[in-house]
C-alpha cells in the first residue's frame, strides 16, 4: 500500500455507475487486509471485481459497537481497515459514524476519502440558487412527526435536502408542499443510473407531476427544496394569518385578509392555513 498503513479508510462507493469509484478508493479496497462492510453480500461483487483479497467485517446499523471494537483491534496491531456502505459515503444516512468515533477515541487514525454521495451529486445538478444548503437526510416515516420536522425547518433560508424511499415519495412531497408553501422542488432520481432524471417544478405542482406517471415514483430519490425567502412578506403573512385564525376566522377568509394586509401570496397562505388547521 502506498497510503499510511494502520488507518481506518472511509471509502465512498458508487451510487450506481461503477466508473465513479475513484482510483484511490480502488487501490485501498484492493490492498487493505480488512474491509468493514454494511452488507458483506452486497459488497462481495464489488470486491471481487476489484480482485480484492480482504477479509470482511460486517458493520451495519445493528452491530456498530461490536464492529467498532473489532476494527480497533485490527488497527492496534497495525492492520488497515476500509469502511464501506452499500452505496455512497459511509456515515451519511448510513452506518459508520459510531465506528469512526470509536476509532478516533482509541487514538487510531481515520482517513476519509472524497467520492460518491447522493446529496452532493443531486445538489450539483439541481440548479438551485441558494448559497447554503441544509442536508437533512431521511425525514421521519410517520406523517405527524414528519410535518413537525418540516415546521421546524420552515424558516431556514437555505436549500433543504432530503433522502426518501420510493414508497414514501408521494406522501413526503405532499407534506413538503403543505408545510413549506411556495418554493421550487428539484427531484433527483436514480442518479448515475440508466433512468437518471432531474425534474424541477413549483413545489405545489410536484405531487401531480409524480402521479402523472408511475415510473416517476420508482427508484431512489433526493428531494431538494429551495430555501425560505429571507426577510420577505412571507413571515409577516404567516404572523397575520395565525392571528386571524386565532380570532376564529374561516381558513379562506383568513388567507384572503392576510394576503391583502401583507401582500403575501393568497394561495400559499390558504395552503398554509389548511396545514395549520390540521
Ligand atoms: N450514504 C449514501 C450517500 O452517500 O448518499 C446514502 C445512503 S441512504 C441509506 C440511501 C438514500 O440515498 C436513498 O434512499 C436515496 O434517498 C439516496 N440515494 C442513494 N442513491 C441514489 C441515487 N442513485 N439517486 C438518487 N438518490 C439516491
Amino acid at each position: 500500500m502506498t497510503e499510511e498503513s494502520a488507518a481506518l479508510y472511509v471509502v465512498p462507493t458508487p451510487l450506481g455507475n461503477m466508473g465513479d469509484l475513484t482510483r484511490r478508493a480502488e487501490e485501498i479496497l484492493r490492498t487493505v487486509p480488512w474491509v468493514a462492510a454494511e452488507d458483506t453480500r452486497h459488497s462481495g461483487p464489488l470486491l471481487k471485481q476489484l480482485g480484492a483479497q480482504a477479509r470482511t467485517i460486517p458493520a451495519h446499523q445493528h452491530n456498530e459497537h461490536e464492529a467498532a471494537a473489532k476494527i480497533v483491534e485490527k488497527l492496534l496491531v497495525g492492520e488497515a481497515v476500509a469502511l464501506i456502505s452499500d452505496a455512497g459515503t459511509p456515515g451519511i444516512s448510513d452506518p459508520g459514524a459510531r465506528i469512526v468515533a470509536a476509532v478516533r477515541a482509541a487514538g487510531c487514525k481515520v482517513i476519509p476519502l472524497p467520492g460518491p454521495c447522493a446529496a452532493t451529486t443531486a445538489l450539483s445538478g439541481s440548479g438551485l440558487l441558494d448559497e447554503h444548503f441544509l442536508f437533512y437526510g431521511f425525514l421521519p416515516s410517520k406523517g405527524g412527526q414528519r410535518r413537525q420536522v418540516l415546521e421546524d425547518l420552515r424558516e431556514y433560508p437555505c436549500a433543504l435536502v432530503f433522502y426518501e424511499a420510493p414508497h414514501r415519495a408521494l406522501e413526503t412531497v405532499a407534506d413538503l408542499a403543505s408545510v413549506l408553501g411556495e418554493r421550487t422542488l428539484v427531484i433527483g432520481r436514480e442518479l448515475t443510473k440508466l433512468f437518471e432524471s432531474i425534474h424541477s417544478c413549483p413545489l405545489n405542482e410536484a405531487l401531480e407531476w409524480l402521479k402523472g406517471d408511475p415510473n416517476r415514483q420508482r427508484g431512489e430519490f433526493v428531494l431538494m427544496v429551495s430555501g425560505a425567502p429571507a426577510g420577505t412578506e412571507d413571515g409577516e403573512g404567516e404572523r397575520v394569518l395565525k392571528l386571524l385564525l386565532g380570532e376564529g376566522l374561516p381558513v379562506k377568509q383568513a388567507a384572503k385578509l392576510a394576503s391583502q394586509i401583507t401582500g403575501a401570496a393568497k394561495n400559499a397562505l390558504y395552503e398554509r392555513a389548511l396545514a395549520l388547521k390540521e
